[in-house]
């Protein structure tokens, strides 16, 4: 009898991680390898929330927990969604799990069918789509390229429907092109999703690492009707620097969380009780160090971005969040000598030592992504090393 089960047979592991993983084997054989493959902040998590956490544990909060997340926790993320996003839910709109990764994975699970389809704008992160075939949705890819800003239009969106049409994934600031959605943009895309009858998957993860003046808004925020059909995803990850805390949580539909907050009590039975004590401190306690991390990014982006973009054949469109660049490389791989992005980016990390992400994975295979959540100095070597790499071969 075969080993493995018929859906997981087409599952391709997160190339994120992969990469990660490959740049580590060669760092383990004593090449200085520079990694620009990883999303996640390089800052410690912020004393008073390791301090929470401790003081949680001495005083014994080291059990289980209810499925959706402590009640404390629950009011911590809606006093937060009120102060940040001028949204309103109650308890029961609310569950907390194991990063934004697995609410995501769990929220598809409890809302498509088979055969039901998920519209996903390329570029996209690398789990939606296989989250969506895991629970037996097809992704439906809507494709926006550099010239639109890695943005899709309501158009496309309208286009793309079918009657098999769940759900839109909506993630601004974007992961990988750092893109962000403007108000009036958000607006058209909810008229459609209102005309259409579709869900919409809010990814907001990356809302508080926005440069240079932008400010978020959240698609929720639109009307009650849009929030009434809008799942919110977000989480502490980046915002706090929490990734190994593996805190996450979605609002919206009382029903919907519910059947996620049942699924979770037979899968997971409650995220770690003492991330979740760190997490009502994230939210409740000061935020400064949000703050200076933010303005640590931005100043990064500052000095790397026209570096990145005056390497011949990079063409960078400048990020308003996250932490990360997507250049188009084509034409430096090519002028390379290589015949595809993929085999360029794996010539940068055996010969130029920097570990990038290929744009292939987030459907974009003219690009490379680059994390830039490492120090100034490594960024300022890791930038000066491709680009003697490629005007060495050009
Ligand atoms: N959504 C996006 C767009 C991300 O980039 C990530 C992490 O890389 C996540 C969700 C998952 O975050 P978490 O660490 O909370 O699971």
């Amino acid at each position: 009898k075969e080993l493995l089960a018929n859906r997981v047979k087409s599952l391709t592991p997160s190339s994120t991680l992969a990469i990660t993983a490959k740049a580590n084997e060669l760092k383990a054989q004593g090449i200085n390898v520079i990694g620009l493959g990883a999303g996640e902040p390089d800052f410690n998590t912020p004393q008073n929330i390791l301090d929470a956490a401790i003081d949680s544990m001495n005083k014994g909060f080291t059990k289980y927990t209810p499925s959706g997340g402590l009640p404390a926790l629950k009011d911590a993320i809606i006093d937060k969604l009120k102060r940040d996003n001028n949204l309103s839910y109650n308890r029961n709109e609310v569950i907390v799990g194991i990063g934004a990764k697995h609410i995501l994975y769990t929220l598809f699970q409890v809302i498509l069918n088979e055969g039901d389809e998920v519209i996903i704008p390329i570029p996209y992160w690398v789990s939606y789509p296989e989250q969506v075939k895991l629970a037996g949705g097809v992704p439906v890819y809507v494709e926006s390229t550099k010239e639109q800003n890695y943005k899709i239009t309501a158009e496309q969106l309208r286009n793309a429907v079918t009657d098999k049409t769940k759900a839109v994934v909506i993630n601004s600031p974007s992961n990988p092109s750092g893109m962000v959605y403007s108000k009036e943009e958000l607006e058209e895309i909810a008229k459609v999703a209102v005309e259409k009858d579709l869900l919409i998957v809010s990814d907001e993860i990356y809302e508080k690492l926005l440069y240079n003046g932008i400010t978020h808004f959240s698609i929720a925020e639109i009307s009650e009707e849009i929030k009434a059909r809008t799942i919110v995803v977000n989480g502490v990850a980046k915002s706090h620097s929490m990734t190994g805390w593996r805190i996450g949580y979605a609002a919206g539909d009382a029903t919907i969380i519910k059947s996620m907050t049942d699924l979770a009590s037979h899968s997971t039975s409650n995220p770690t009780t003492t991330s979740q004590y760190a997490t009502i401190e994230a939210y409740n306690g000061p935020q400064d160090s949000v703050e200076e991390m933010r303005k640590a990014f931005e100043s990064r982006l500052e000095i790397i971005y026209p570096k990145l973009n005056a390497i011949p054949g990079f063409q960078v469109i400048k990020p308003q969040g996250a932490f990360y660049l997507l250049p188009d490389v084509s034409e430096a791989a090519e002028k390379t000598g290589y015949n595809s992005v993929d085999e360029f980016a794996t010539a940068l990390l055996t010969e130029a030592n920097v570990a990038v992400i290929p744009g292939s994975g987030f459907g974009v295979p003219n690009a490379i992504r680059l994390s830039y959540a490492t120090s100034l100095e490594l960024l300022e070597e890791a930038v000066s090393r491709i680009e003697n790499f490629v005007k060495s071969k050009w």
